[in-house]
């Protein structure tokens, strides 16, 4: 037994935290529509078998009145044929016209049940019987005075006692019958009764299992809810633990870059003035072997490039996501980028690139570090300027929206294949290693891009088409 619950902790511990909890949910939530459905259900059967007593009750309370109606007839009967007096036979013919009433009433009470039905047709002819014979005495009576033409006249007591003799028997076949009837009735009832009680008795005894069921679900359903809790709580303080070691670790890494990078900085600065300084002393010197100078050259060329890695290296380790608050400002898009364009212009077309601006006539502001969104937009012209051959065409367009200030750097250059095109903002990706080598590109300058535009809370896109061409889309909250 045990064995068995530890087994069914470890398979409960190993589902998924959204199975269980909707298990959790489940238990009192069954738990309360079976609650539910099963008192209905005996809800539904105290309330059929109420209706199945109140009909027999009114069952009973129809044959009291016919039993009554049936002896006022006779009453009524024996009263004219004693006194000849009207009101006799007025009592007789009320309780007449009752009895048909009455029949048919209980006809329609018990048509469901064949056995009653049989009984009452028994009842209707015994007292279809004694009317008839009701009926007889008194014509009998009304002739019998008529015959004598005395109404004043009583009718001799012993003439009377014969036929009333007669009628007796036809009265008591009657009396009979409703009784029978009643009695089966009065069994209906008995049994009906009893059969509520039972189910009134179901219905308490549910309730109190139902009761108790639902104590203990309720406690298993608190007690599995703690655990879950308990259980999420520790997940949580483990993620913050991990969290905060990451973060110490990314703190780590970014603080090593930036000290590796500015570290570097200075013997690279050296090495390049003294290649440099070097280069200079050579043209004054009248034999010297040229591999010398082409030695030299690449140790300038080379460390030229690897400044330019450090500084960008630098630059991502020290910006990380955040921006100084005292350089930023309100800056006039349409001029910052007018002052880009102008000083981009001469060197594309001395590489048979001819750049074109689409700027709106209303200026557009955005909150900003001017000198960082002008490195955005440059490191897009370079890329543009790199990646497009002679003849080619790039644009600076500048849209306004309610919103944003929307502005694109498009180029007819050489593009980007479709599966390059997602990597483009990674560090140190390039979709073409040979060219970006050759132009002596890193892979740097769209993440340094990336990363300006979204520490000023916007977002930089990219679309390209192969040989066709590149878009590139900055989108900035604007001010007004
Ligand atoms: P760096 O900018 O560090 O000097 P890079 O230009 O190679 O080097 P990114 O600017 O980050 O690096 O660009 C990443 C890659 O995306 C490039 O190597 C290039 O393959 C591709 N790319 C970027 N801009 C364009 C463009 N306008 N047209 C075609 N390819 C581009
Ligand atoms: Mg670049």
């Amino acid at each position: 037994m045990v064995k068995l619950i530890t087994k069914l902790q470890k398979r409960w511990l190993s589902l998924p935290i959204k199975w269980r909890g909707t298990a959790i949910i489940a238990i009192p939530v069954s738990c309360l529509l079976i609650v539910l459905l099963a008192f209905s259900w005996l809800k539904f059967h105290i309330i059929e078998d109420e209706a199945w007593v109140q009909h027999t009750q009114n069952v009973r309370l129809e044959t009291k009145q016919l039993l009554n109606a049936l002896l006022d007839a006779e009453t009524g009967v024996r009263g004219y044929g004693l006194t000849q007096r009207d009101e006799f036979l007025e009592r007789y013919h009320h309780a007449k016209s009752r009895i048909p009433r009455v029949l048919d009433t209980l006809q329609d009470l018990v048509q469901d049940n064949a056995e009653q039905s049989e009984y009452l047709e028994d009842v209707r002819f015994y007292i279809d019987e004694n009317i008839a014979n009701f009926e007889k005495k008194i014509i009998l009576q009304q002739e019998l005075i008529r015959i004598r033409g005395q109404n004043d006249t009583l009718v001799p007591i012993e003439s009377l006692y014969d036929w009333l003799a007669k009628g007796q028997e036809t009265m008591n076949q009657a009396r009979q019958a409703i009784d029978i009837f009643a009695e089966n009735e009065e069994k209906l009832l008995i049994e009906r009764i009893q059969h509520r009680d039972e189910y009134r008795q179901l219905t308490w005894i549910f309730l109190c299992f139902s009761g108790v069921i639902s104590a203990i679900a309720t406690m298993f359903t608190i007690h599995l809810f703690s655990n879950l809790e308990k259980e999420l709580s520790q997940r949580q303080i483990n993620l913050k633990v991990t969290n905060q070691r990451l973060e110490n670790v990314c703190d780590q890494l970014q603080r090593f870059t930036a000290n590796a990078s500015h570290e570097l900085r200075a013997p690279l600065a050296a090495v390049l003035s003294n290649a440099q300084v070097a280069l200079l002393e050579l043209d004054d010197v009248d034999e010297i072997p040229p591999s010398l100078h082409r030695r030299l050259e690449n140790i300038v060329k080379t460390t030229k490039q690897m400044s330019s890695l450090v500084s960008d290296l630098l630059f991502l380790a020290r910006h990380e996501g955040l921006l100084a608050p005292e350089s930023i400002q309100k800056v006039n898009v349409n001029q910052l980028l007018l002052a880009i364009a102008s000083e981009w212009i001469t060197p594309l077309k001395s590489q048979s690139l001819e750049l074109i601006t689409n700027l709106p006539l209303t200026p557009v502001w955005v909150l900003a570090d001017r000198s960082l969104l002008k490195q955005v937009i440059t490191n897009l012209l370079s890329n543009a300027s790199r990646y497009t051959p002679p003849g080619g065409i790039i644009k600076i367009n500048l849209h306004n929206s309610e919103k944003y200030a929307i502005f694109e750097v498009e180029d007819s250059g050489i593009g980007i294949a479709a599966e390059a095109l997602p990597h483009v903002f990674e560090r140190f990706y390039r979709a073409d290693l040979k060219r970006s080598k050759a132009s002596g590109g890193w892979g740097l300058g769209l993440a340094i891009a990336q990363q300006i535009v979204e520490a000023h809370g916007g977002e930089i896109s990219v679309v390209s088409t192969l040989n066709e061409g590149t878009k590139f889309t900055i989108k900035l909250p604007r001010i007004h």
